[in-house]
């Protein structure tokens, strides 16, 4: 019987909580699959699902790699785990010409032969078989697992999946990402969302500044991001006075500060709102001005009840664009749409802000009664 084999890895870390993940990551696989034929069971150690439609591998195994909490899959075939079964089976396994290598784990040790005795065995009847080849345990072109378990049934197969693993999506709760045009954000809601955080989206827009091409390319980054986390709620939210404001009044090195400030504070209201337990941003350490530690102290220290967190912090470009590739958000994030930080950037932004300096630039504005605007003014869409 053809099945898919789930391998799932951190959860085994997590003690007598380990029901409650493996809950969830039972629901999300469901939610993943949802709109597919199939069955999923456990059996020790590994999920296995069965009965769906061998014309939808190729989607089902595409969909179920995009489950965080899932550490690899392989298409299998389950046969009853005796000797005999397994040899038949093993005679028909056609790798001609190529060389090969049998792994044998046996997970029953009343299983009648050492793994490593059965490994041999089967080796000399893949040769049997297969005149022209050979075999290679270093760097063998074809590799053929057989697992046995203890549900008295063995799994055979020759290809190891990658996925992502992680923590099921939700078991770490829900936050707020800062969801720009760039290259950074969606990659950092990739990371945090593989850590088992789920998240809504804030975007800022300065139309008519900004175009309508800006939004919509955001409204595109996040429709790839629900690609893991489901439906997201974006909340899109209109800076454009609040830059005017700025722009007006404040000194122009800082700009940028107060400006990050303010976001700071609108997603900080929005988090309470809607109760989110945290700020998500794309910065990386010294990418830019506003990404020093100083500015990051300057423009954190407006949120204390609620961590920031920021996974590009340590990375560098090439690996966050890595990344960004791999989940297909790059294309988009490259198109030359101005964000919304770009309109009235000031020519010489403060490198090292102080508190005490931000605080007397933002003497100049209304600052409440600014982030009240903008958290009323709210539009919130459903990308899926
Ligand atoms: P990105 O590639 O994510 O746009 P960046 O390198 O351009 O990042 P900045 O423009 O300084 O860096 O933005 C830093 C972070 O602030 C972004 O990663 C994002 O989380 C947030 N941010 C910036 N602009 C916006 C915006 N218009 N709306 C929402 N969040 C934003
Ligand atoms: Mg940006």
């Amino acid at each position: 019987m053809k099945v898919l084999l789930l391998r799932f890895g951190e959860l085994y870390l997590k003690g007598h909580n380990r029901y409650v993940f493996e809950n969830m990551l039972i629901n999300n696989i469901k939610n993943m699959l949802a709109g597919e034929e199939f069955k999923l069971s456990k059996t020790f150690g590994r999920y296995v699902i069965t009965d769906y439609k061998e014309e939808r591998e190729s989607e089902i195994i595409e969909k179920l790699a995009r489950v965080f909490g899932l550490y690899s899959l392989s298409p299998a075939d389950e046969v009853d785990a005796d000797v005999k079964t397994i040899e038949n089976y093993v005679s028909k396994i056609n790798c001609d010409g190529e060389s090969f290598k049998v792994f044998v784990k046996r997970a029953d040790k009343s299983f009648p032969i050492s793994s490593m005795d059965f490994a041999k065995k089967l080796g000399e009847i893949v040769l049997n078989s297969n005149k022209n080849s050979y075999v290679d345990l270093y760097s063998p072109e074809h590799e053929i697992y057989v697992d046995i378990r203890i549900n008295k049934k063995a799994y055979i197969f020759d290809n190891i999946i990658k996925c992502h693993g992680g923590l099921p999506l939700g078991s770490s709760g829900k936050g707020l990402l800062l969801l720009s045009g760039g290259i950074d954000s969606p990659v950092a809601g990739f990371l945090m969302a593989r850590r088992g955080m789920s998240f809504e989206a804030l975007h800022f827009h300065s139309y008519p500044y900004t175009s309508e091409l800006a939004k919509e390319k955001v409204i595109t980054l996040a429709r790839y991001l629900s690609k893991y986390i489901g439906k997201i709620k974006l909340h899109i939210v209109s800076f454009t006075k609040v830059q005017e404001e700025i722009h007006k009044r404040c000194k122009s090195e800082y700009m940028i500060t107060i400006m990050r400030r303010i976001m700071m504070r609108v997603a900080n209201r929005l988090c309470e709102k809607y109760n989110l337990g945290a700020i998500i941003t794309g910065e990386s350490l010294g990418q830019v001005a506003s990404q020093t530690m100083q500015s990051m102290t300057v423009t954190g220290s407006v949120v204390d009840e609620i961590p920031i967190f920021r996974p590009c912090i340590a990375m560098d470009k090439e690996e966050i664009i890595q990344v960004s590739k791999s989940i297909n958000t790059y294309d988009t994030s490259i198109l030359p749409y101005e964000d919304c930080c770009t309109v009235f950037l000031p020519k010489n932004p403060v490198i090292k802000p102080t508190i005490k300096q931000a605080m007397h630039e933002e003497s100049f504005i209304n600052v409440d009664a600014l982030v009240n605007e903008c958290v009323d003014g709210e539009e919130i869409l459903e990308i899926e």
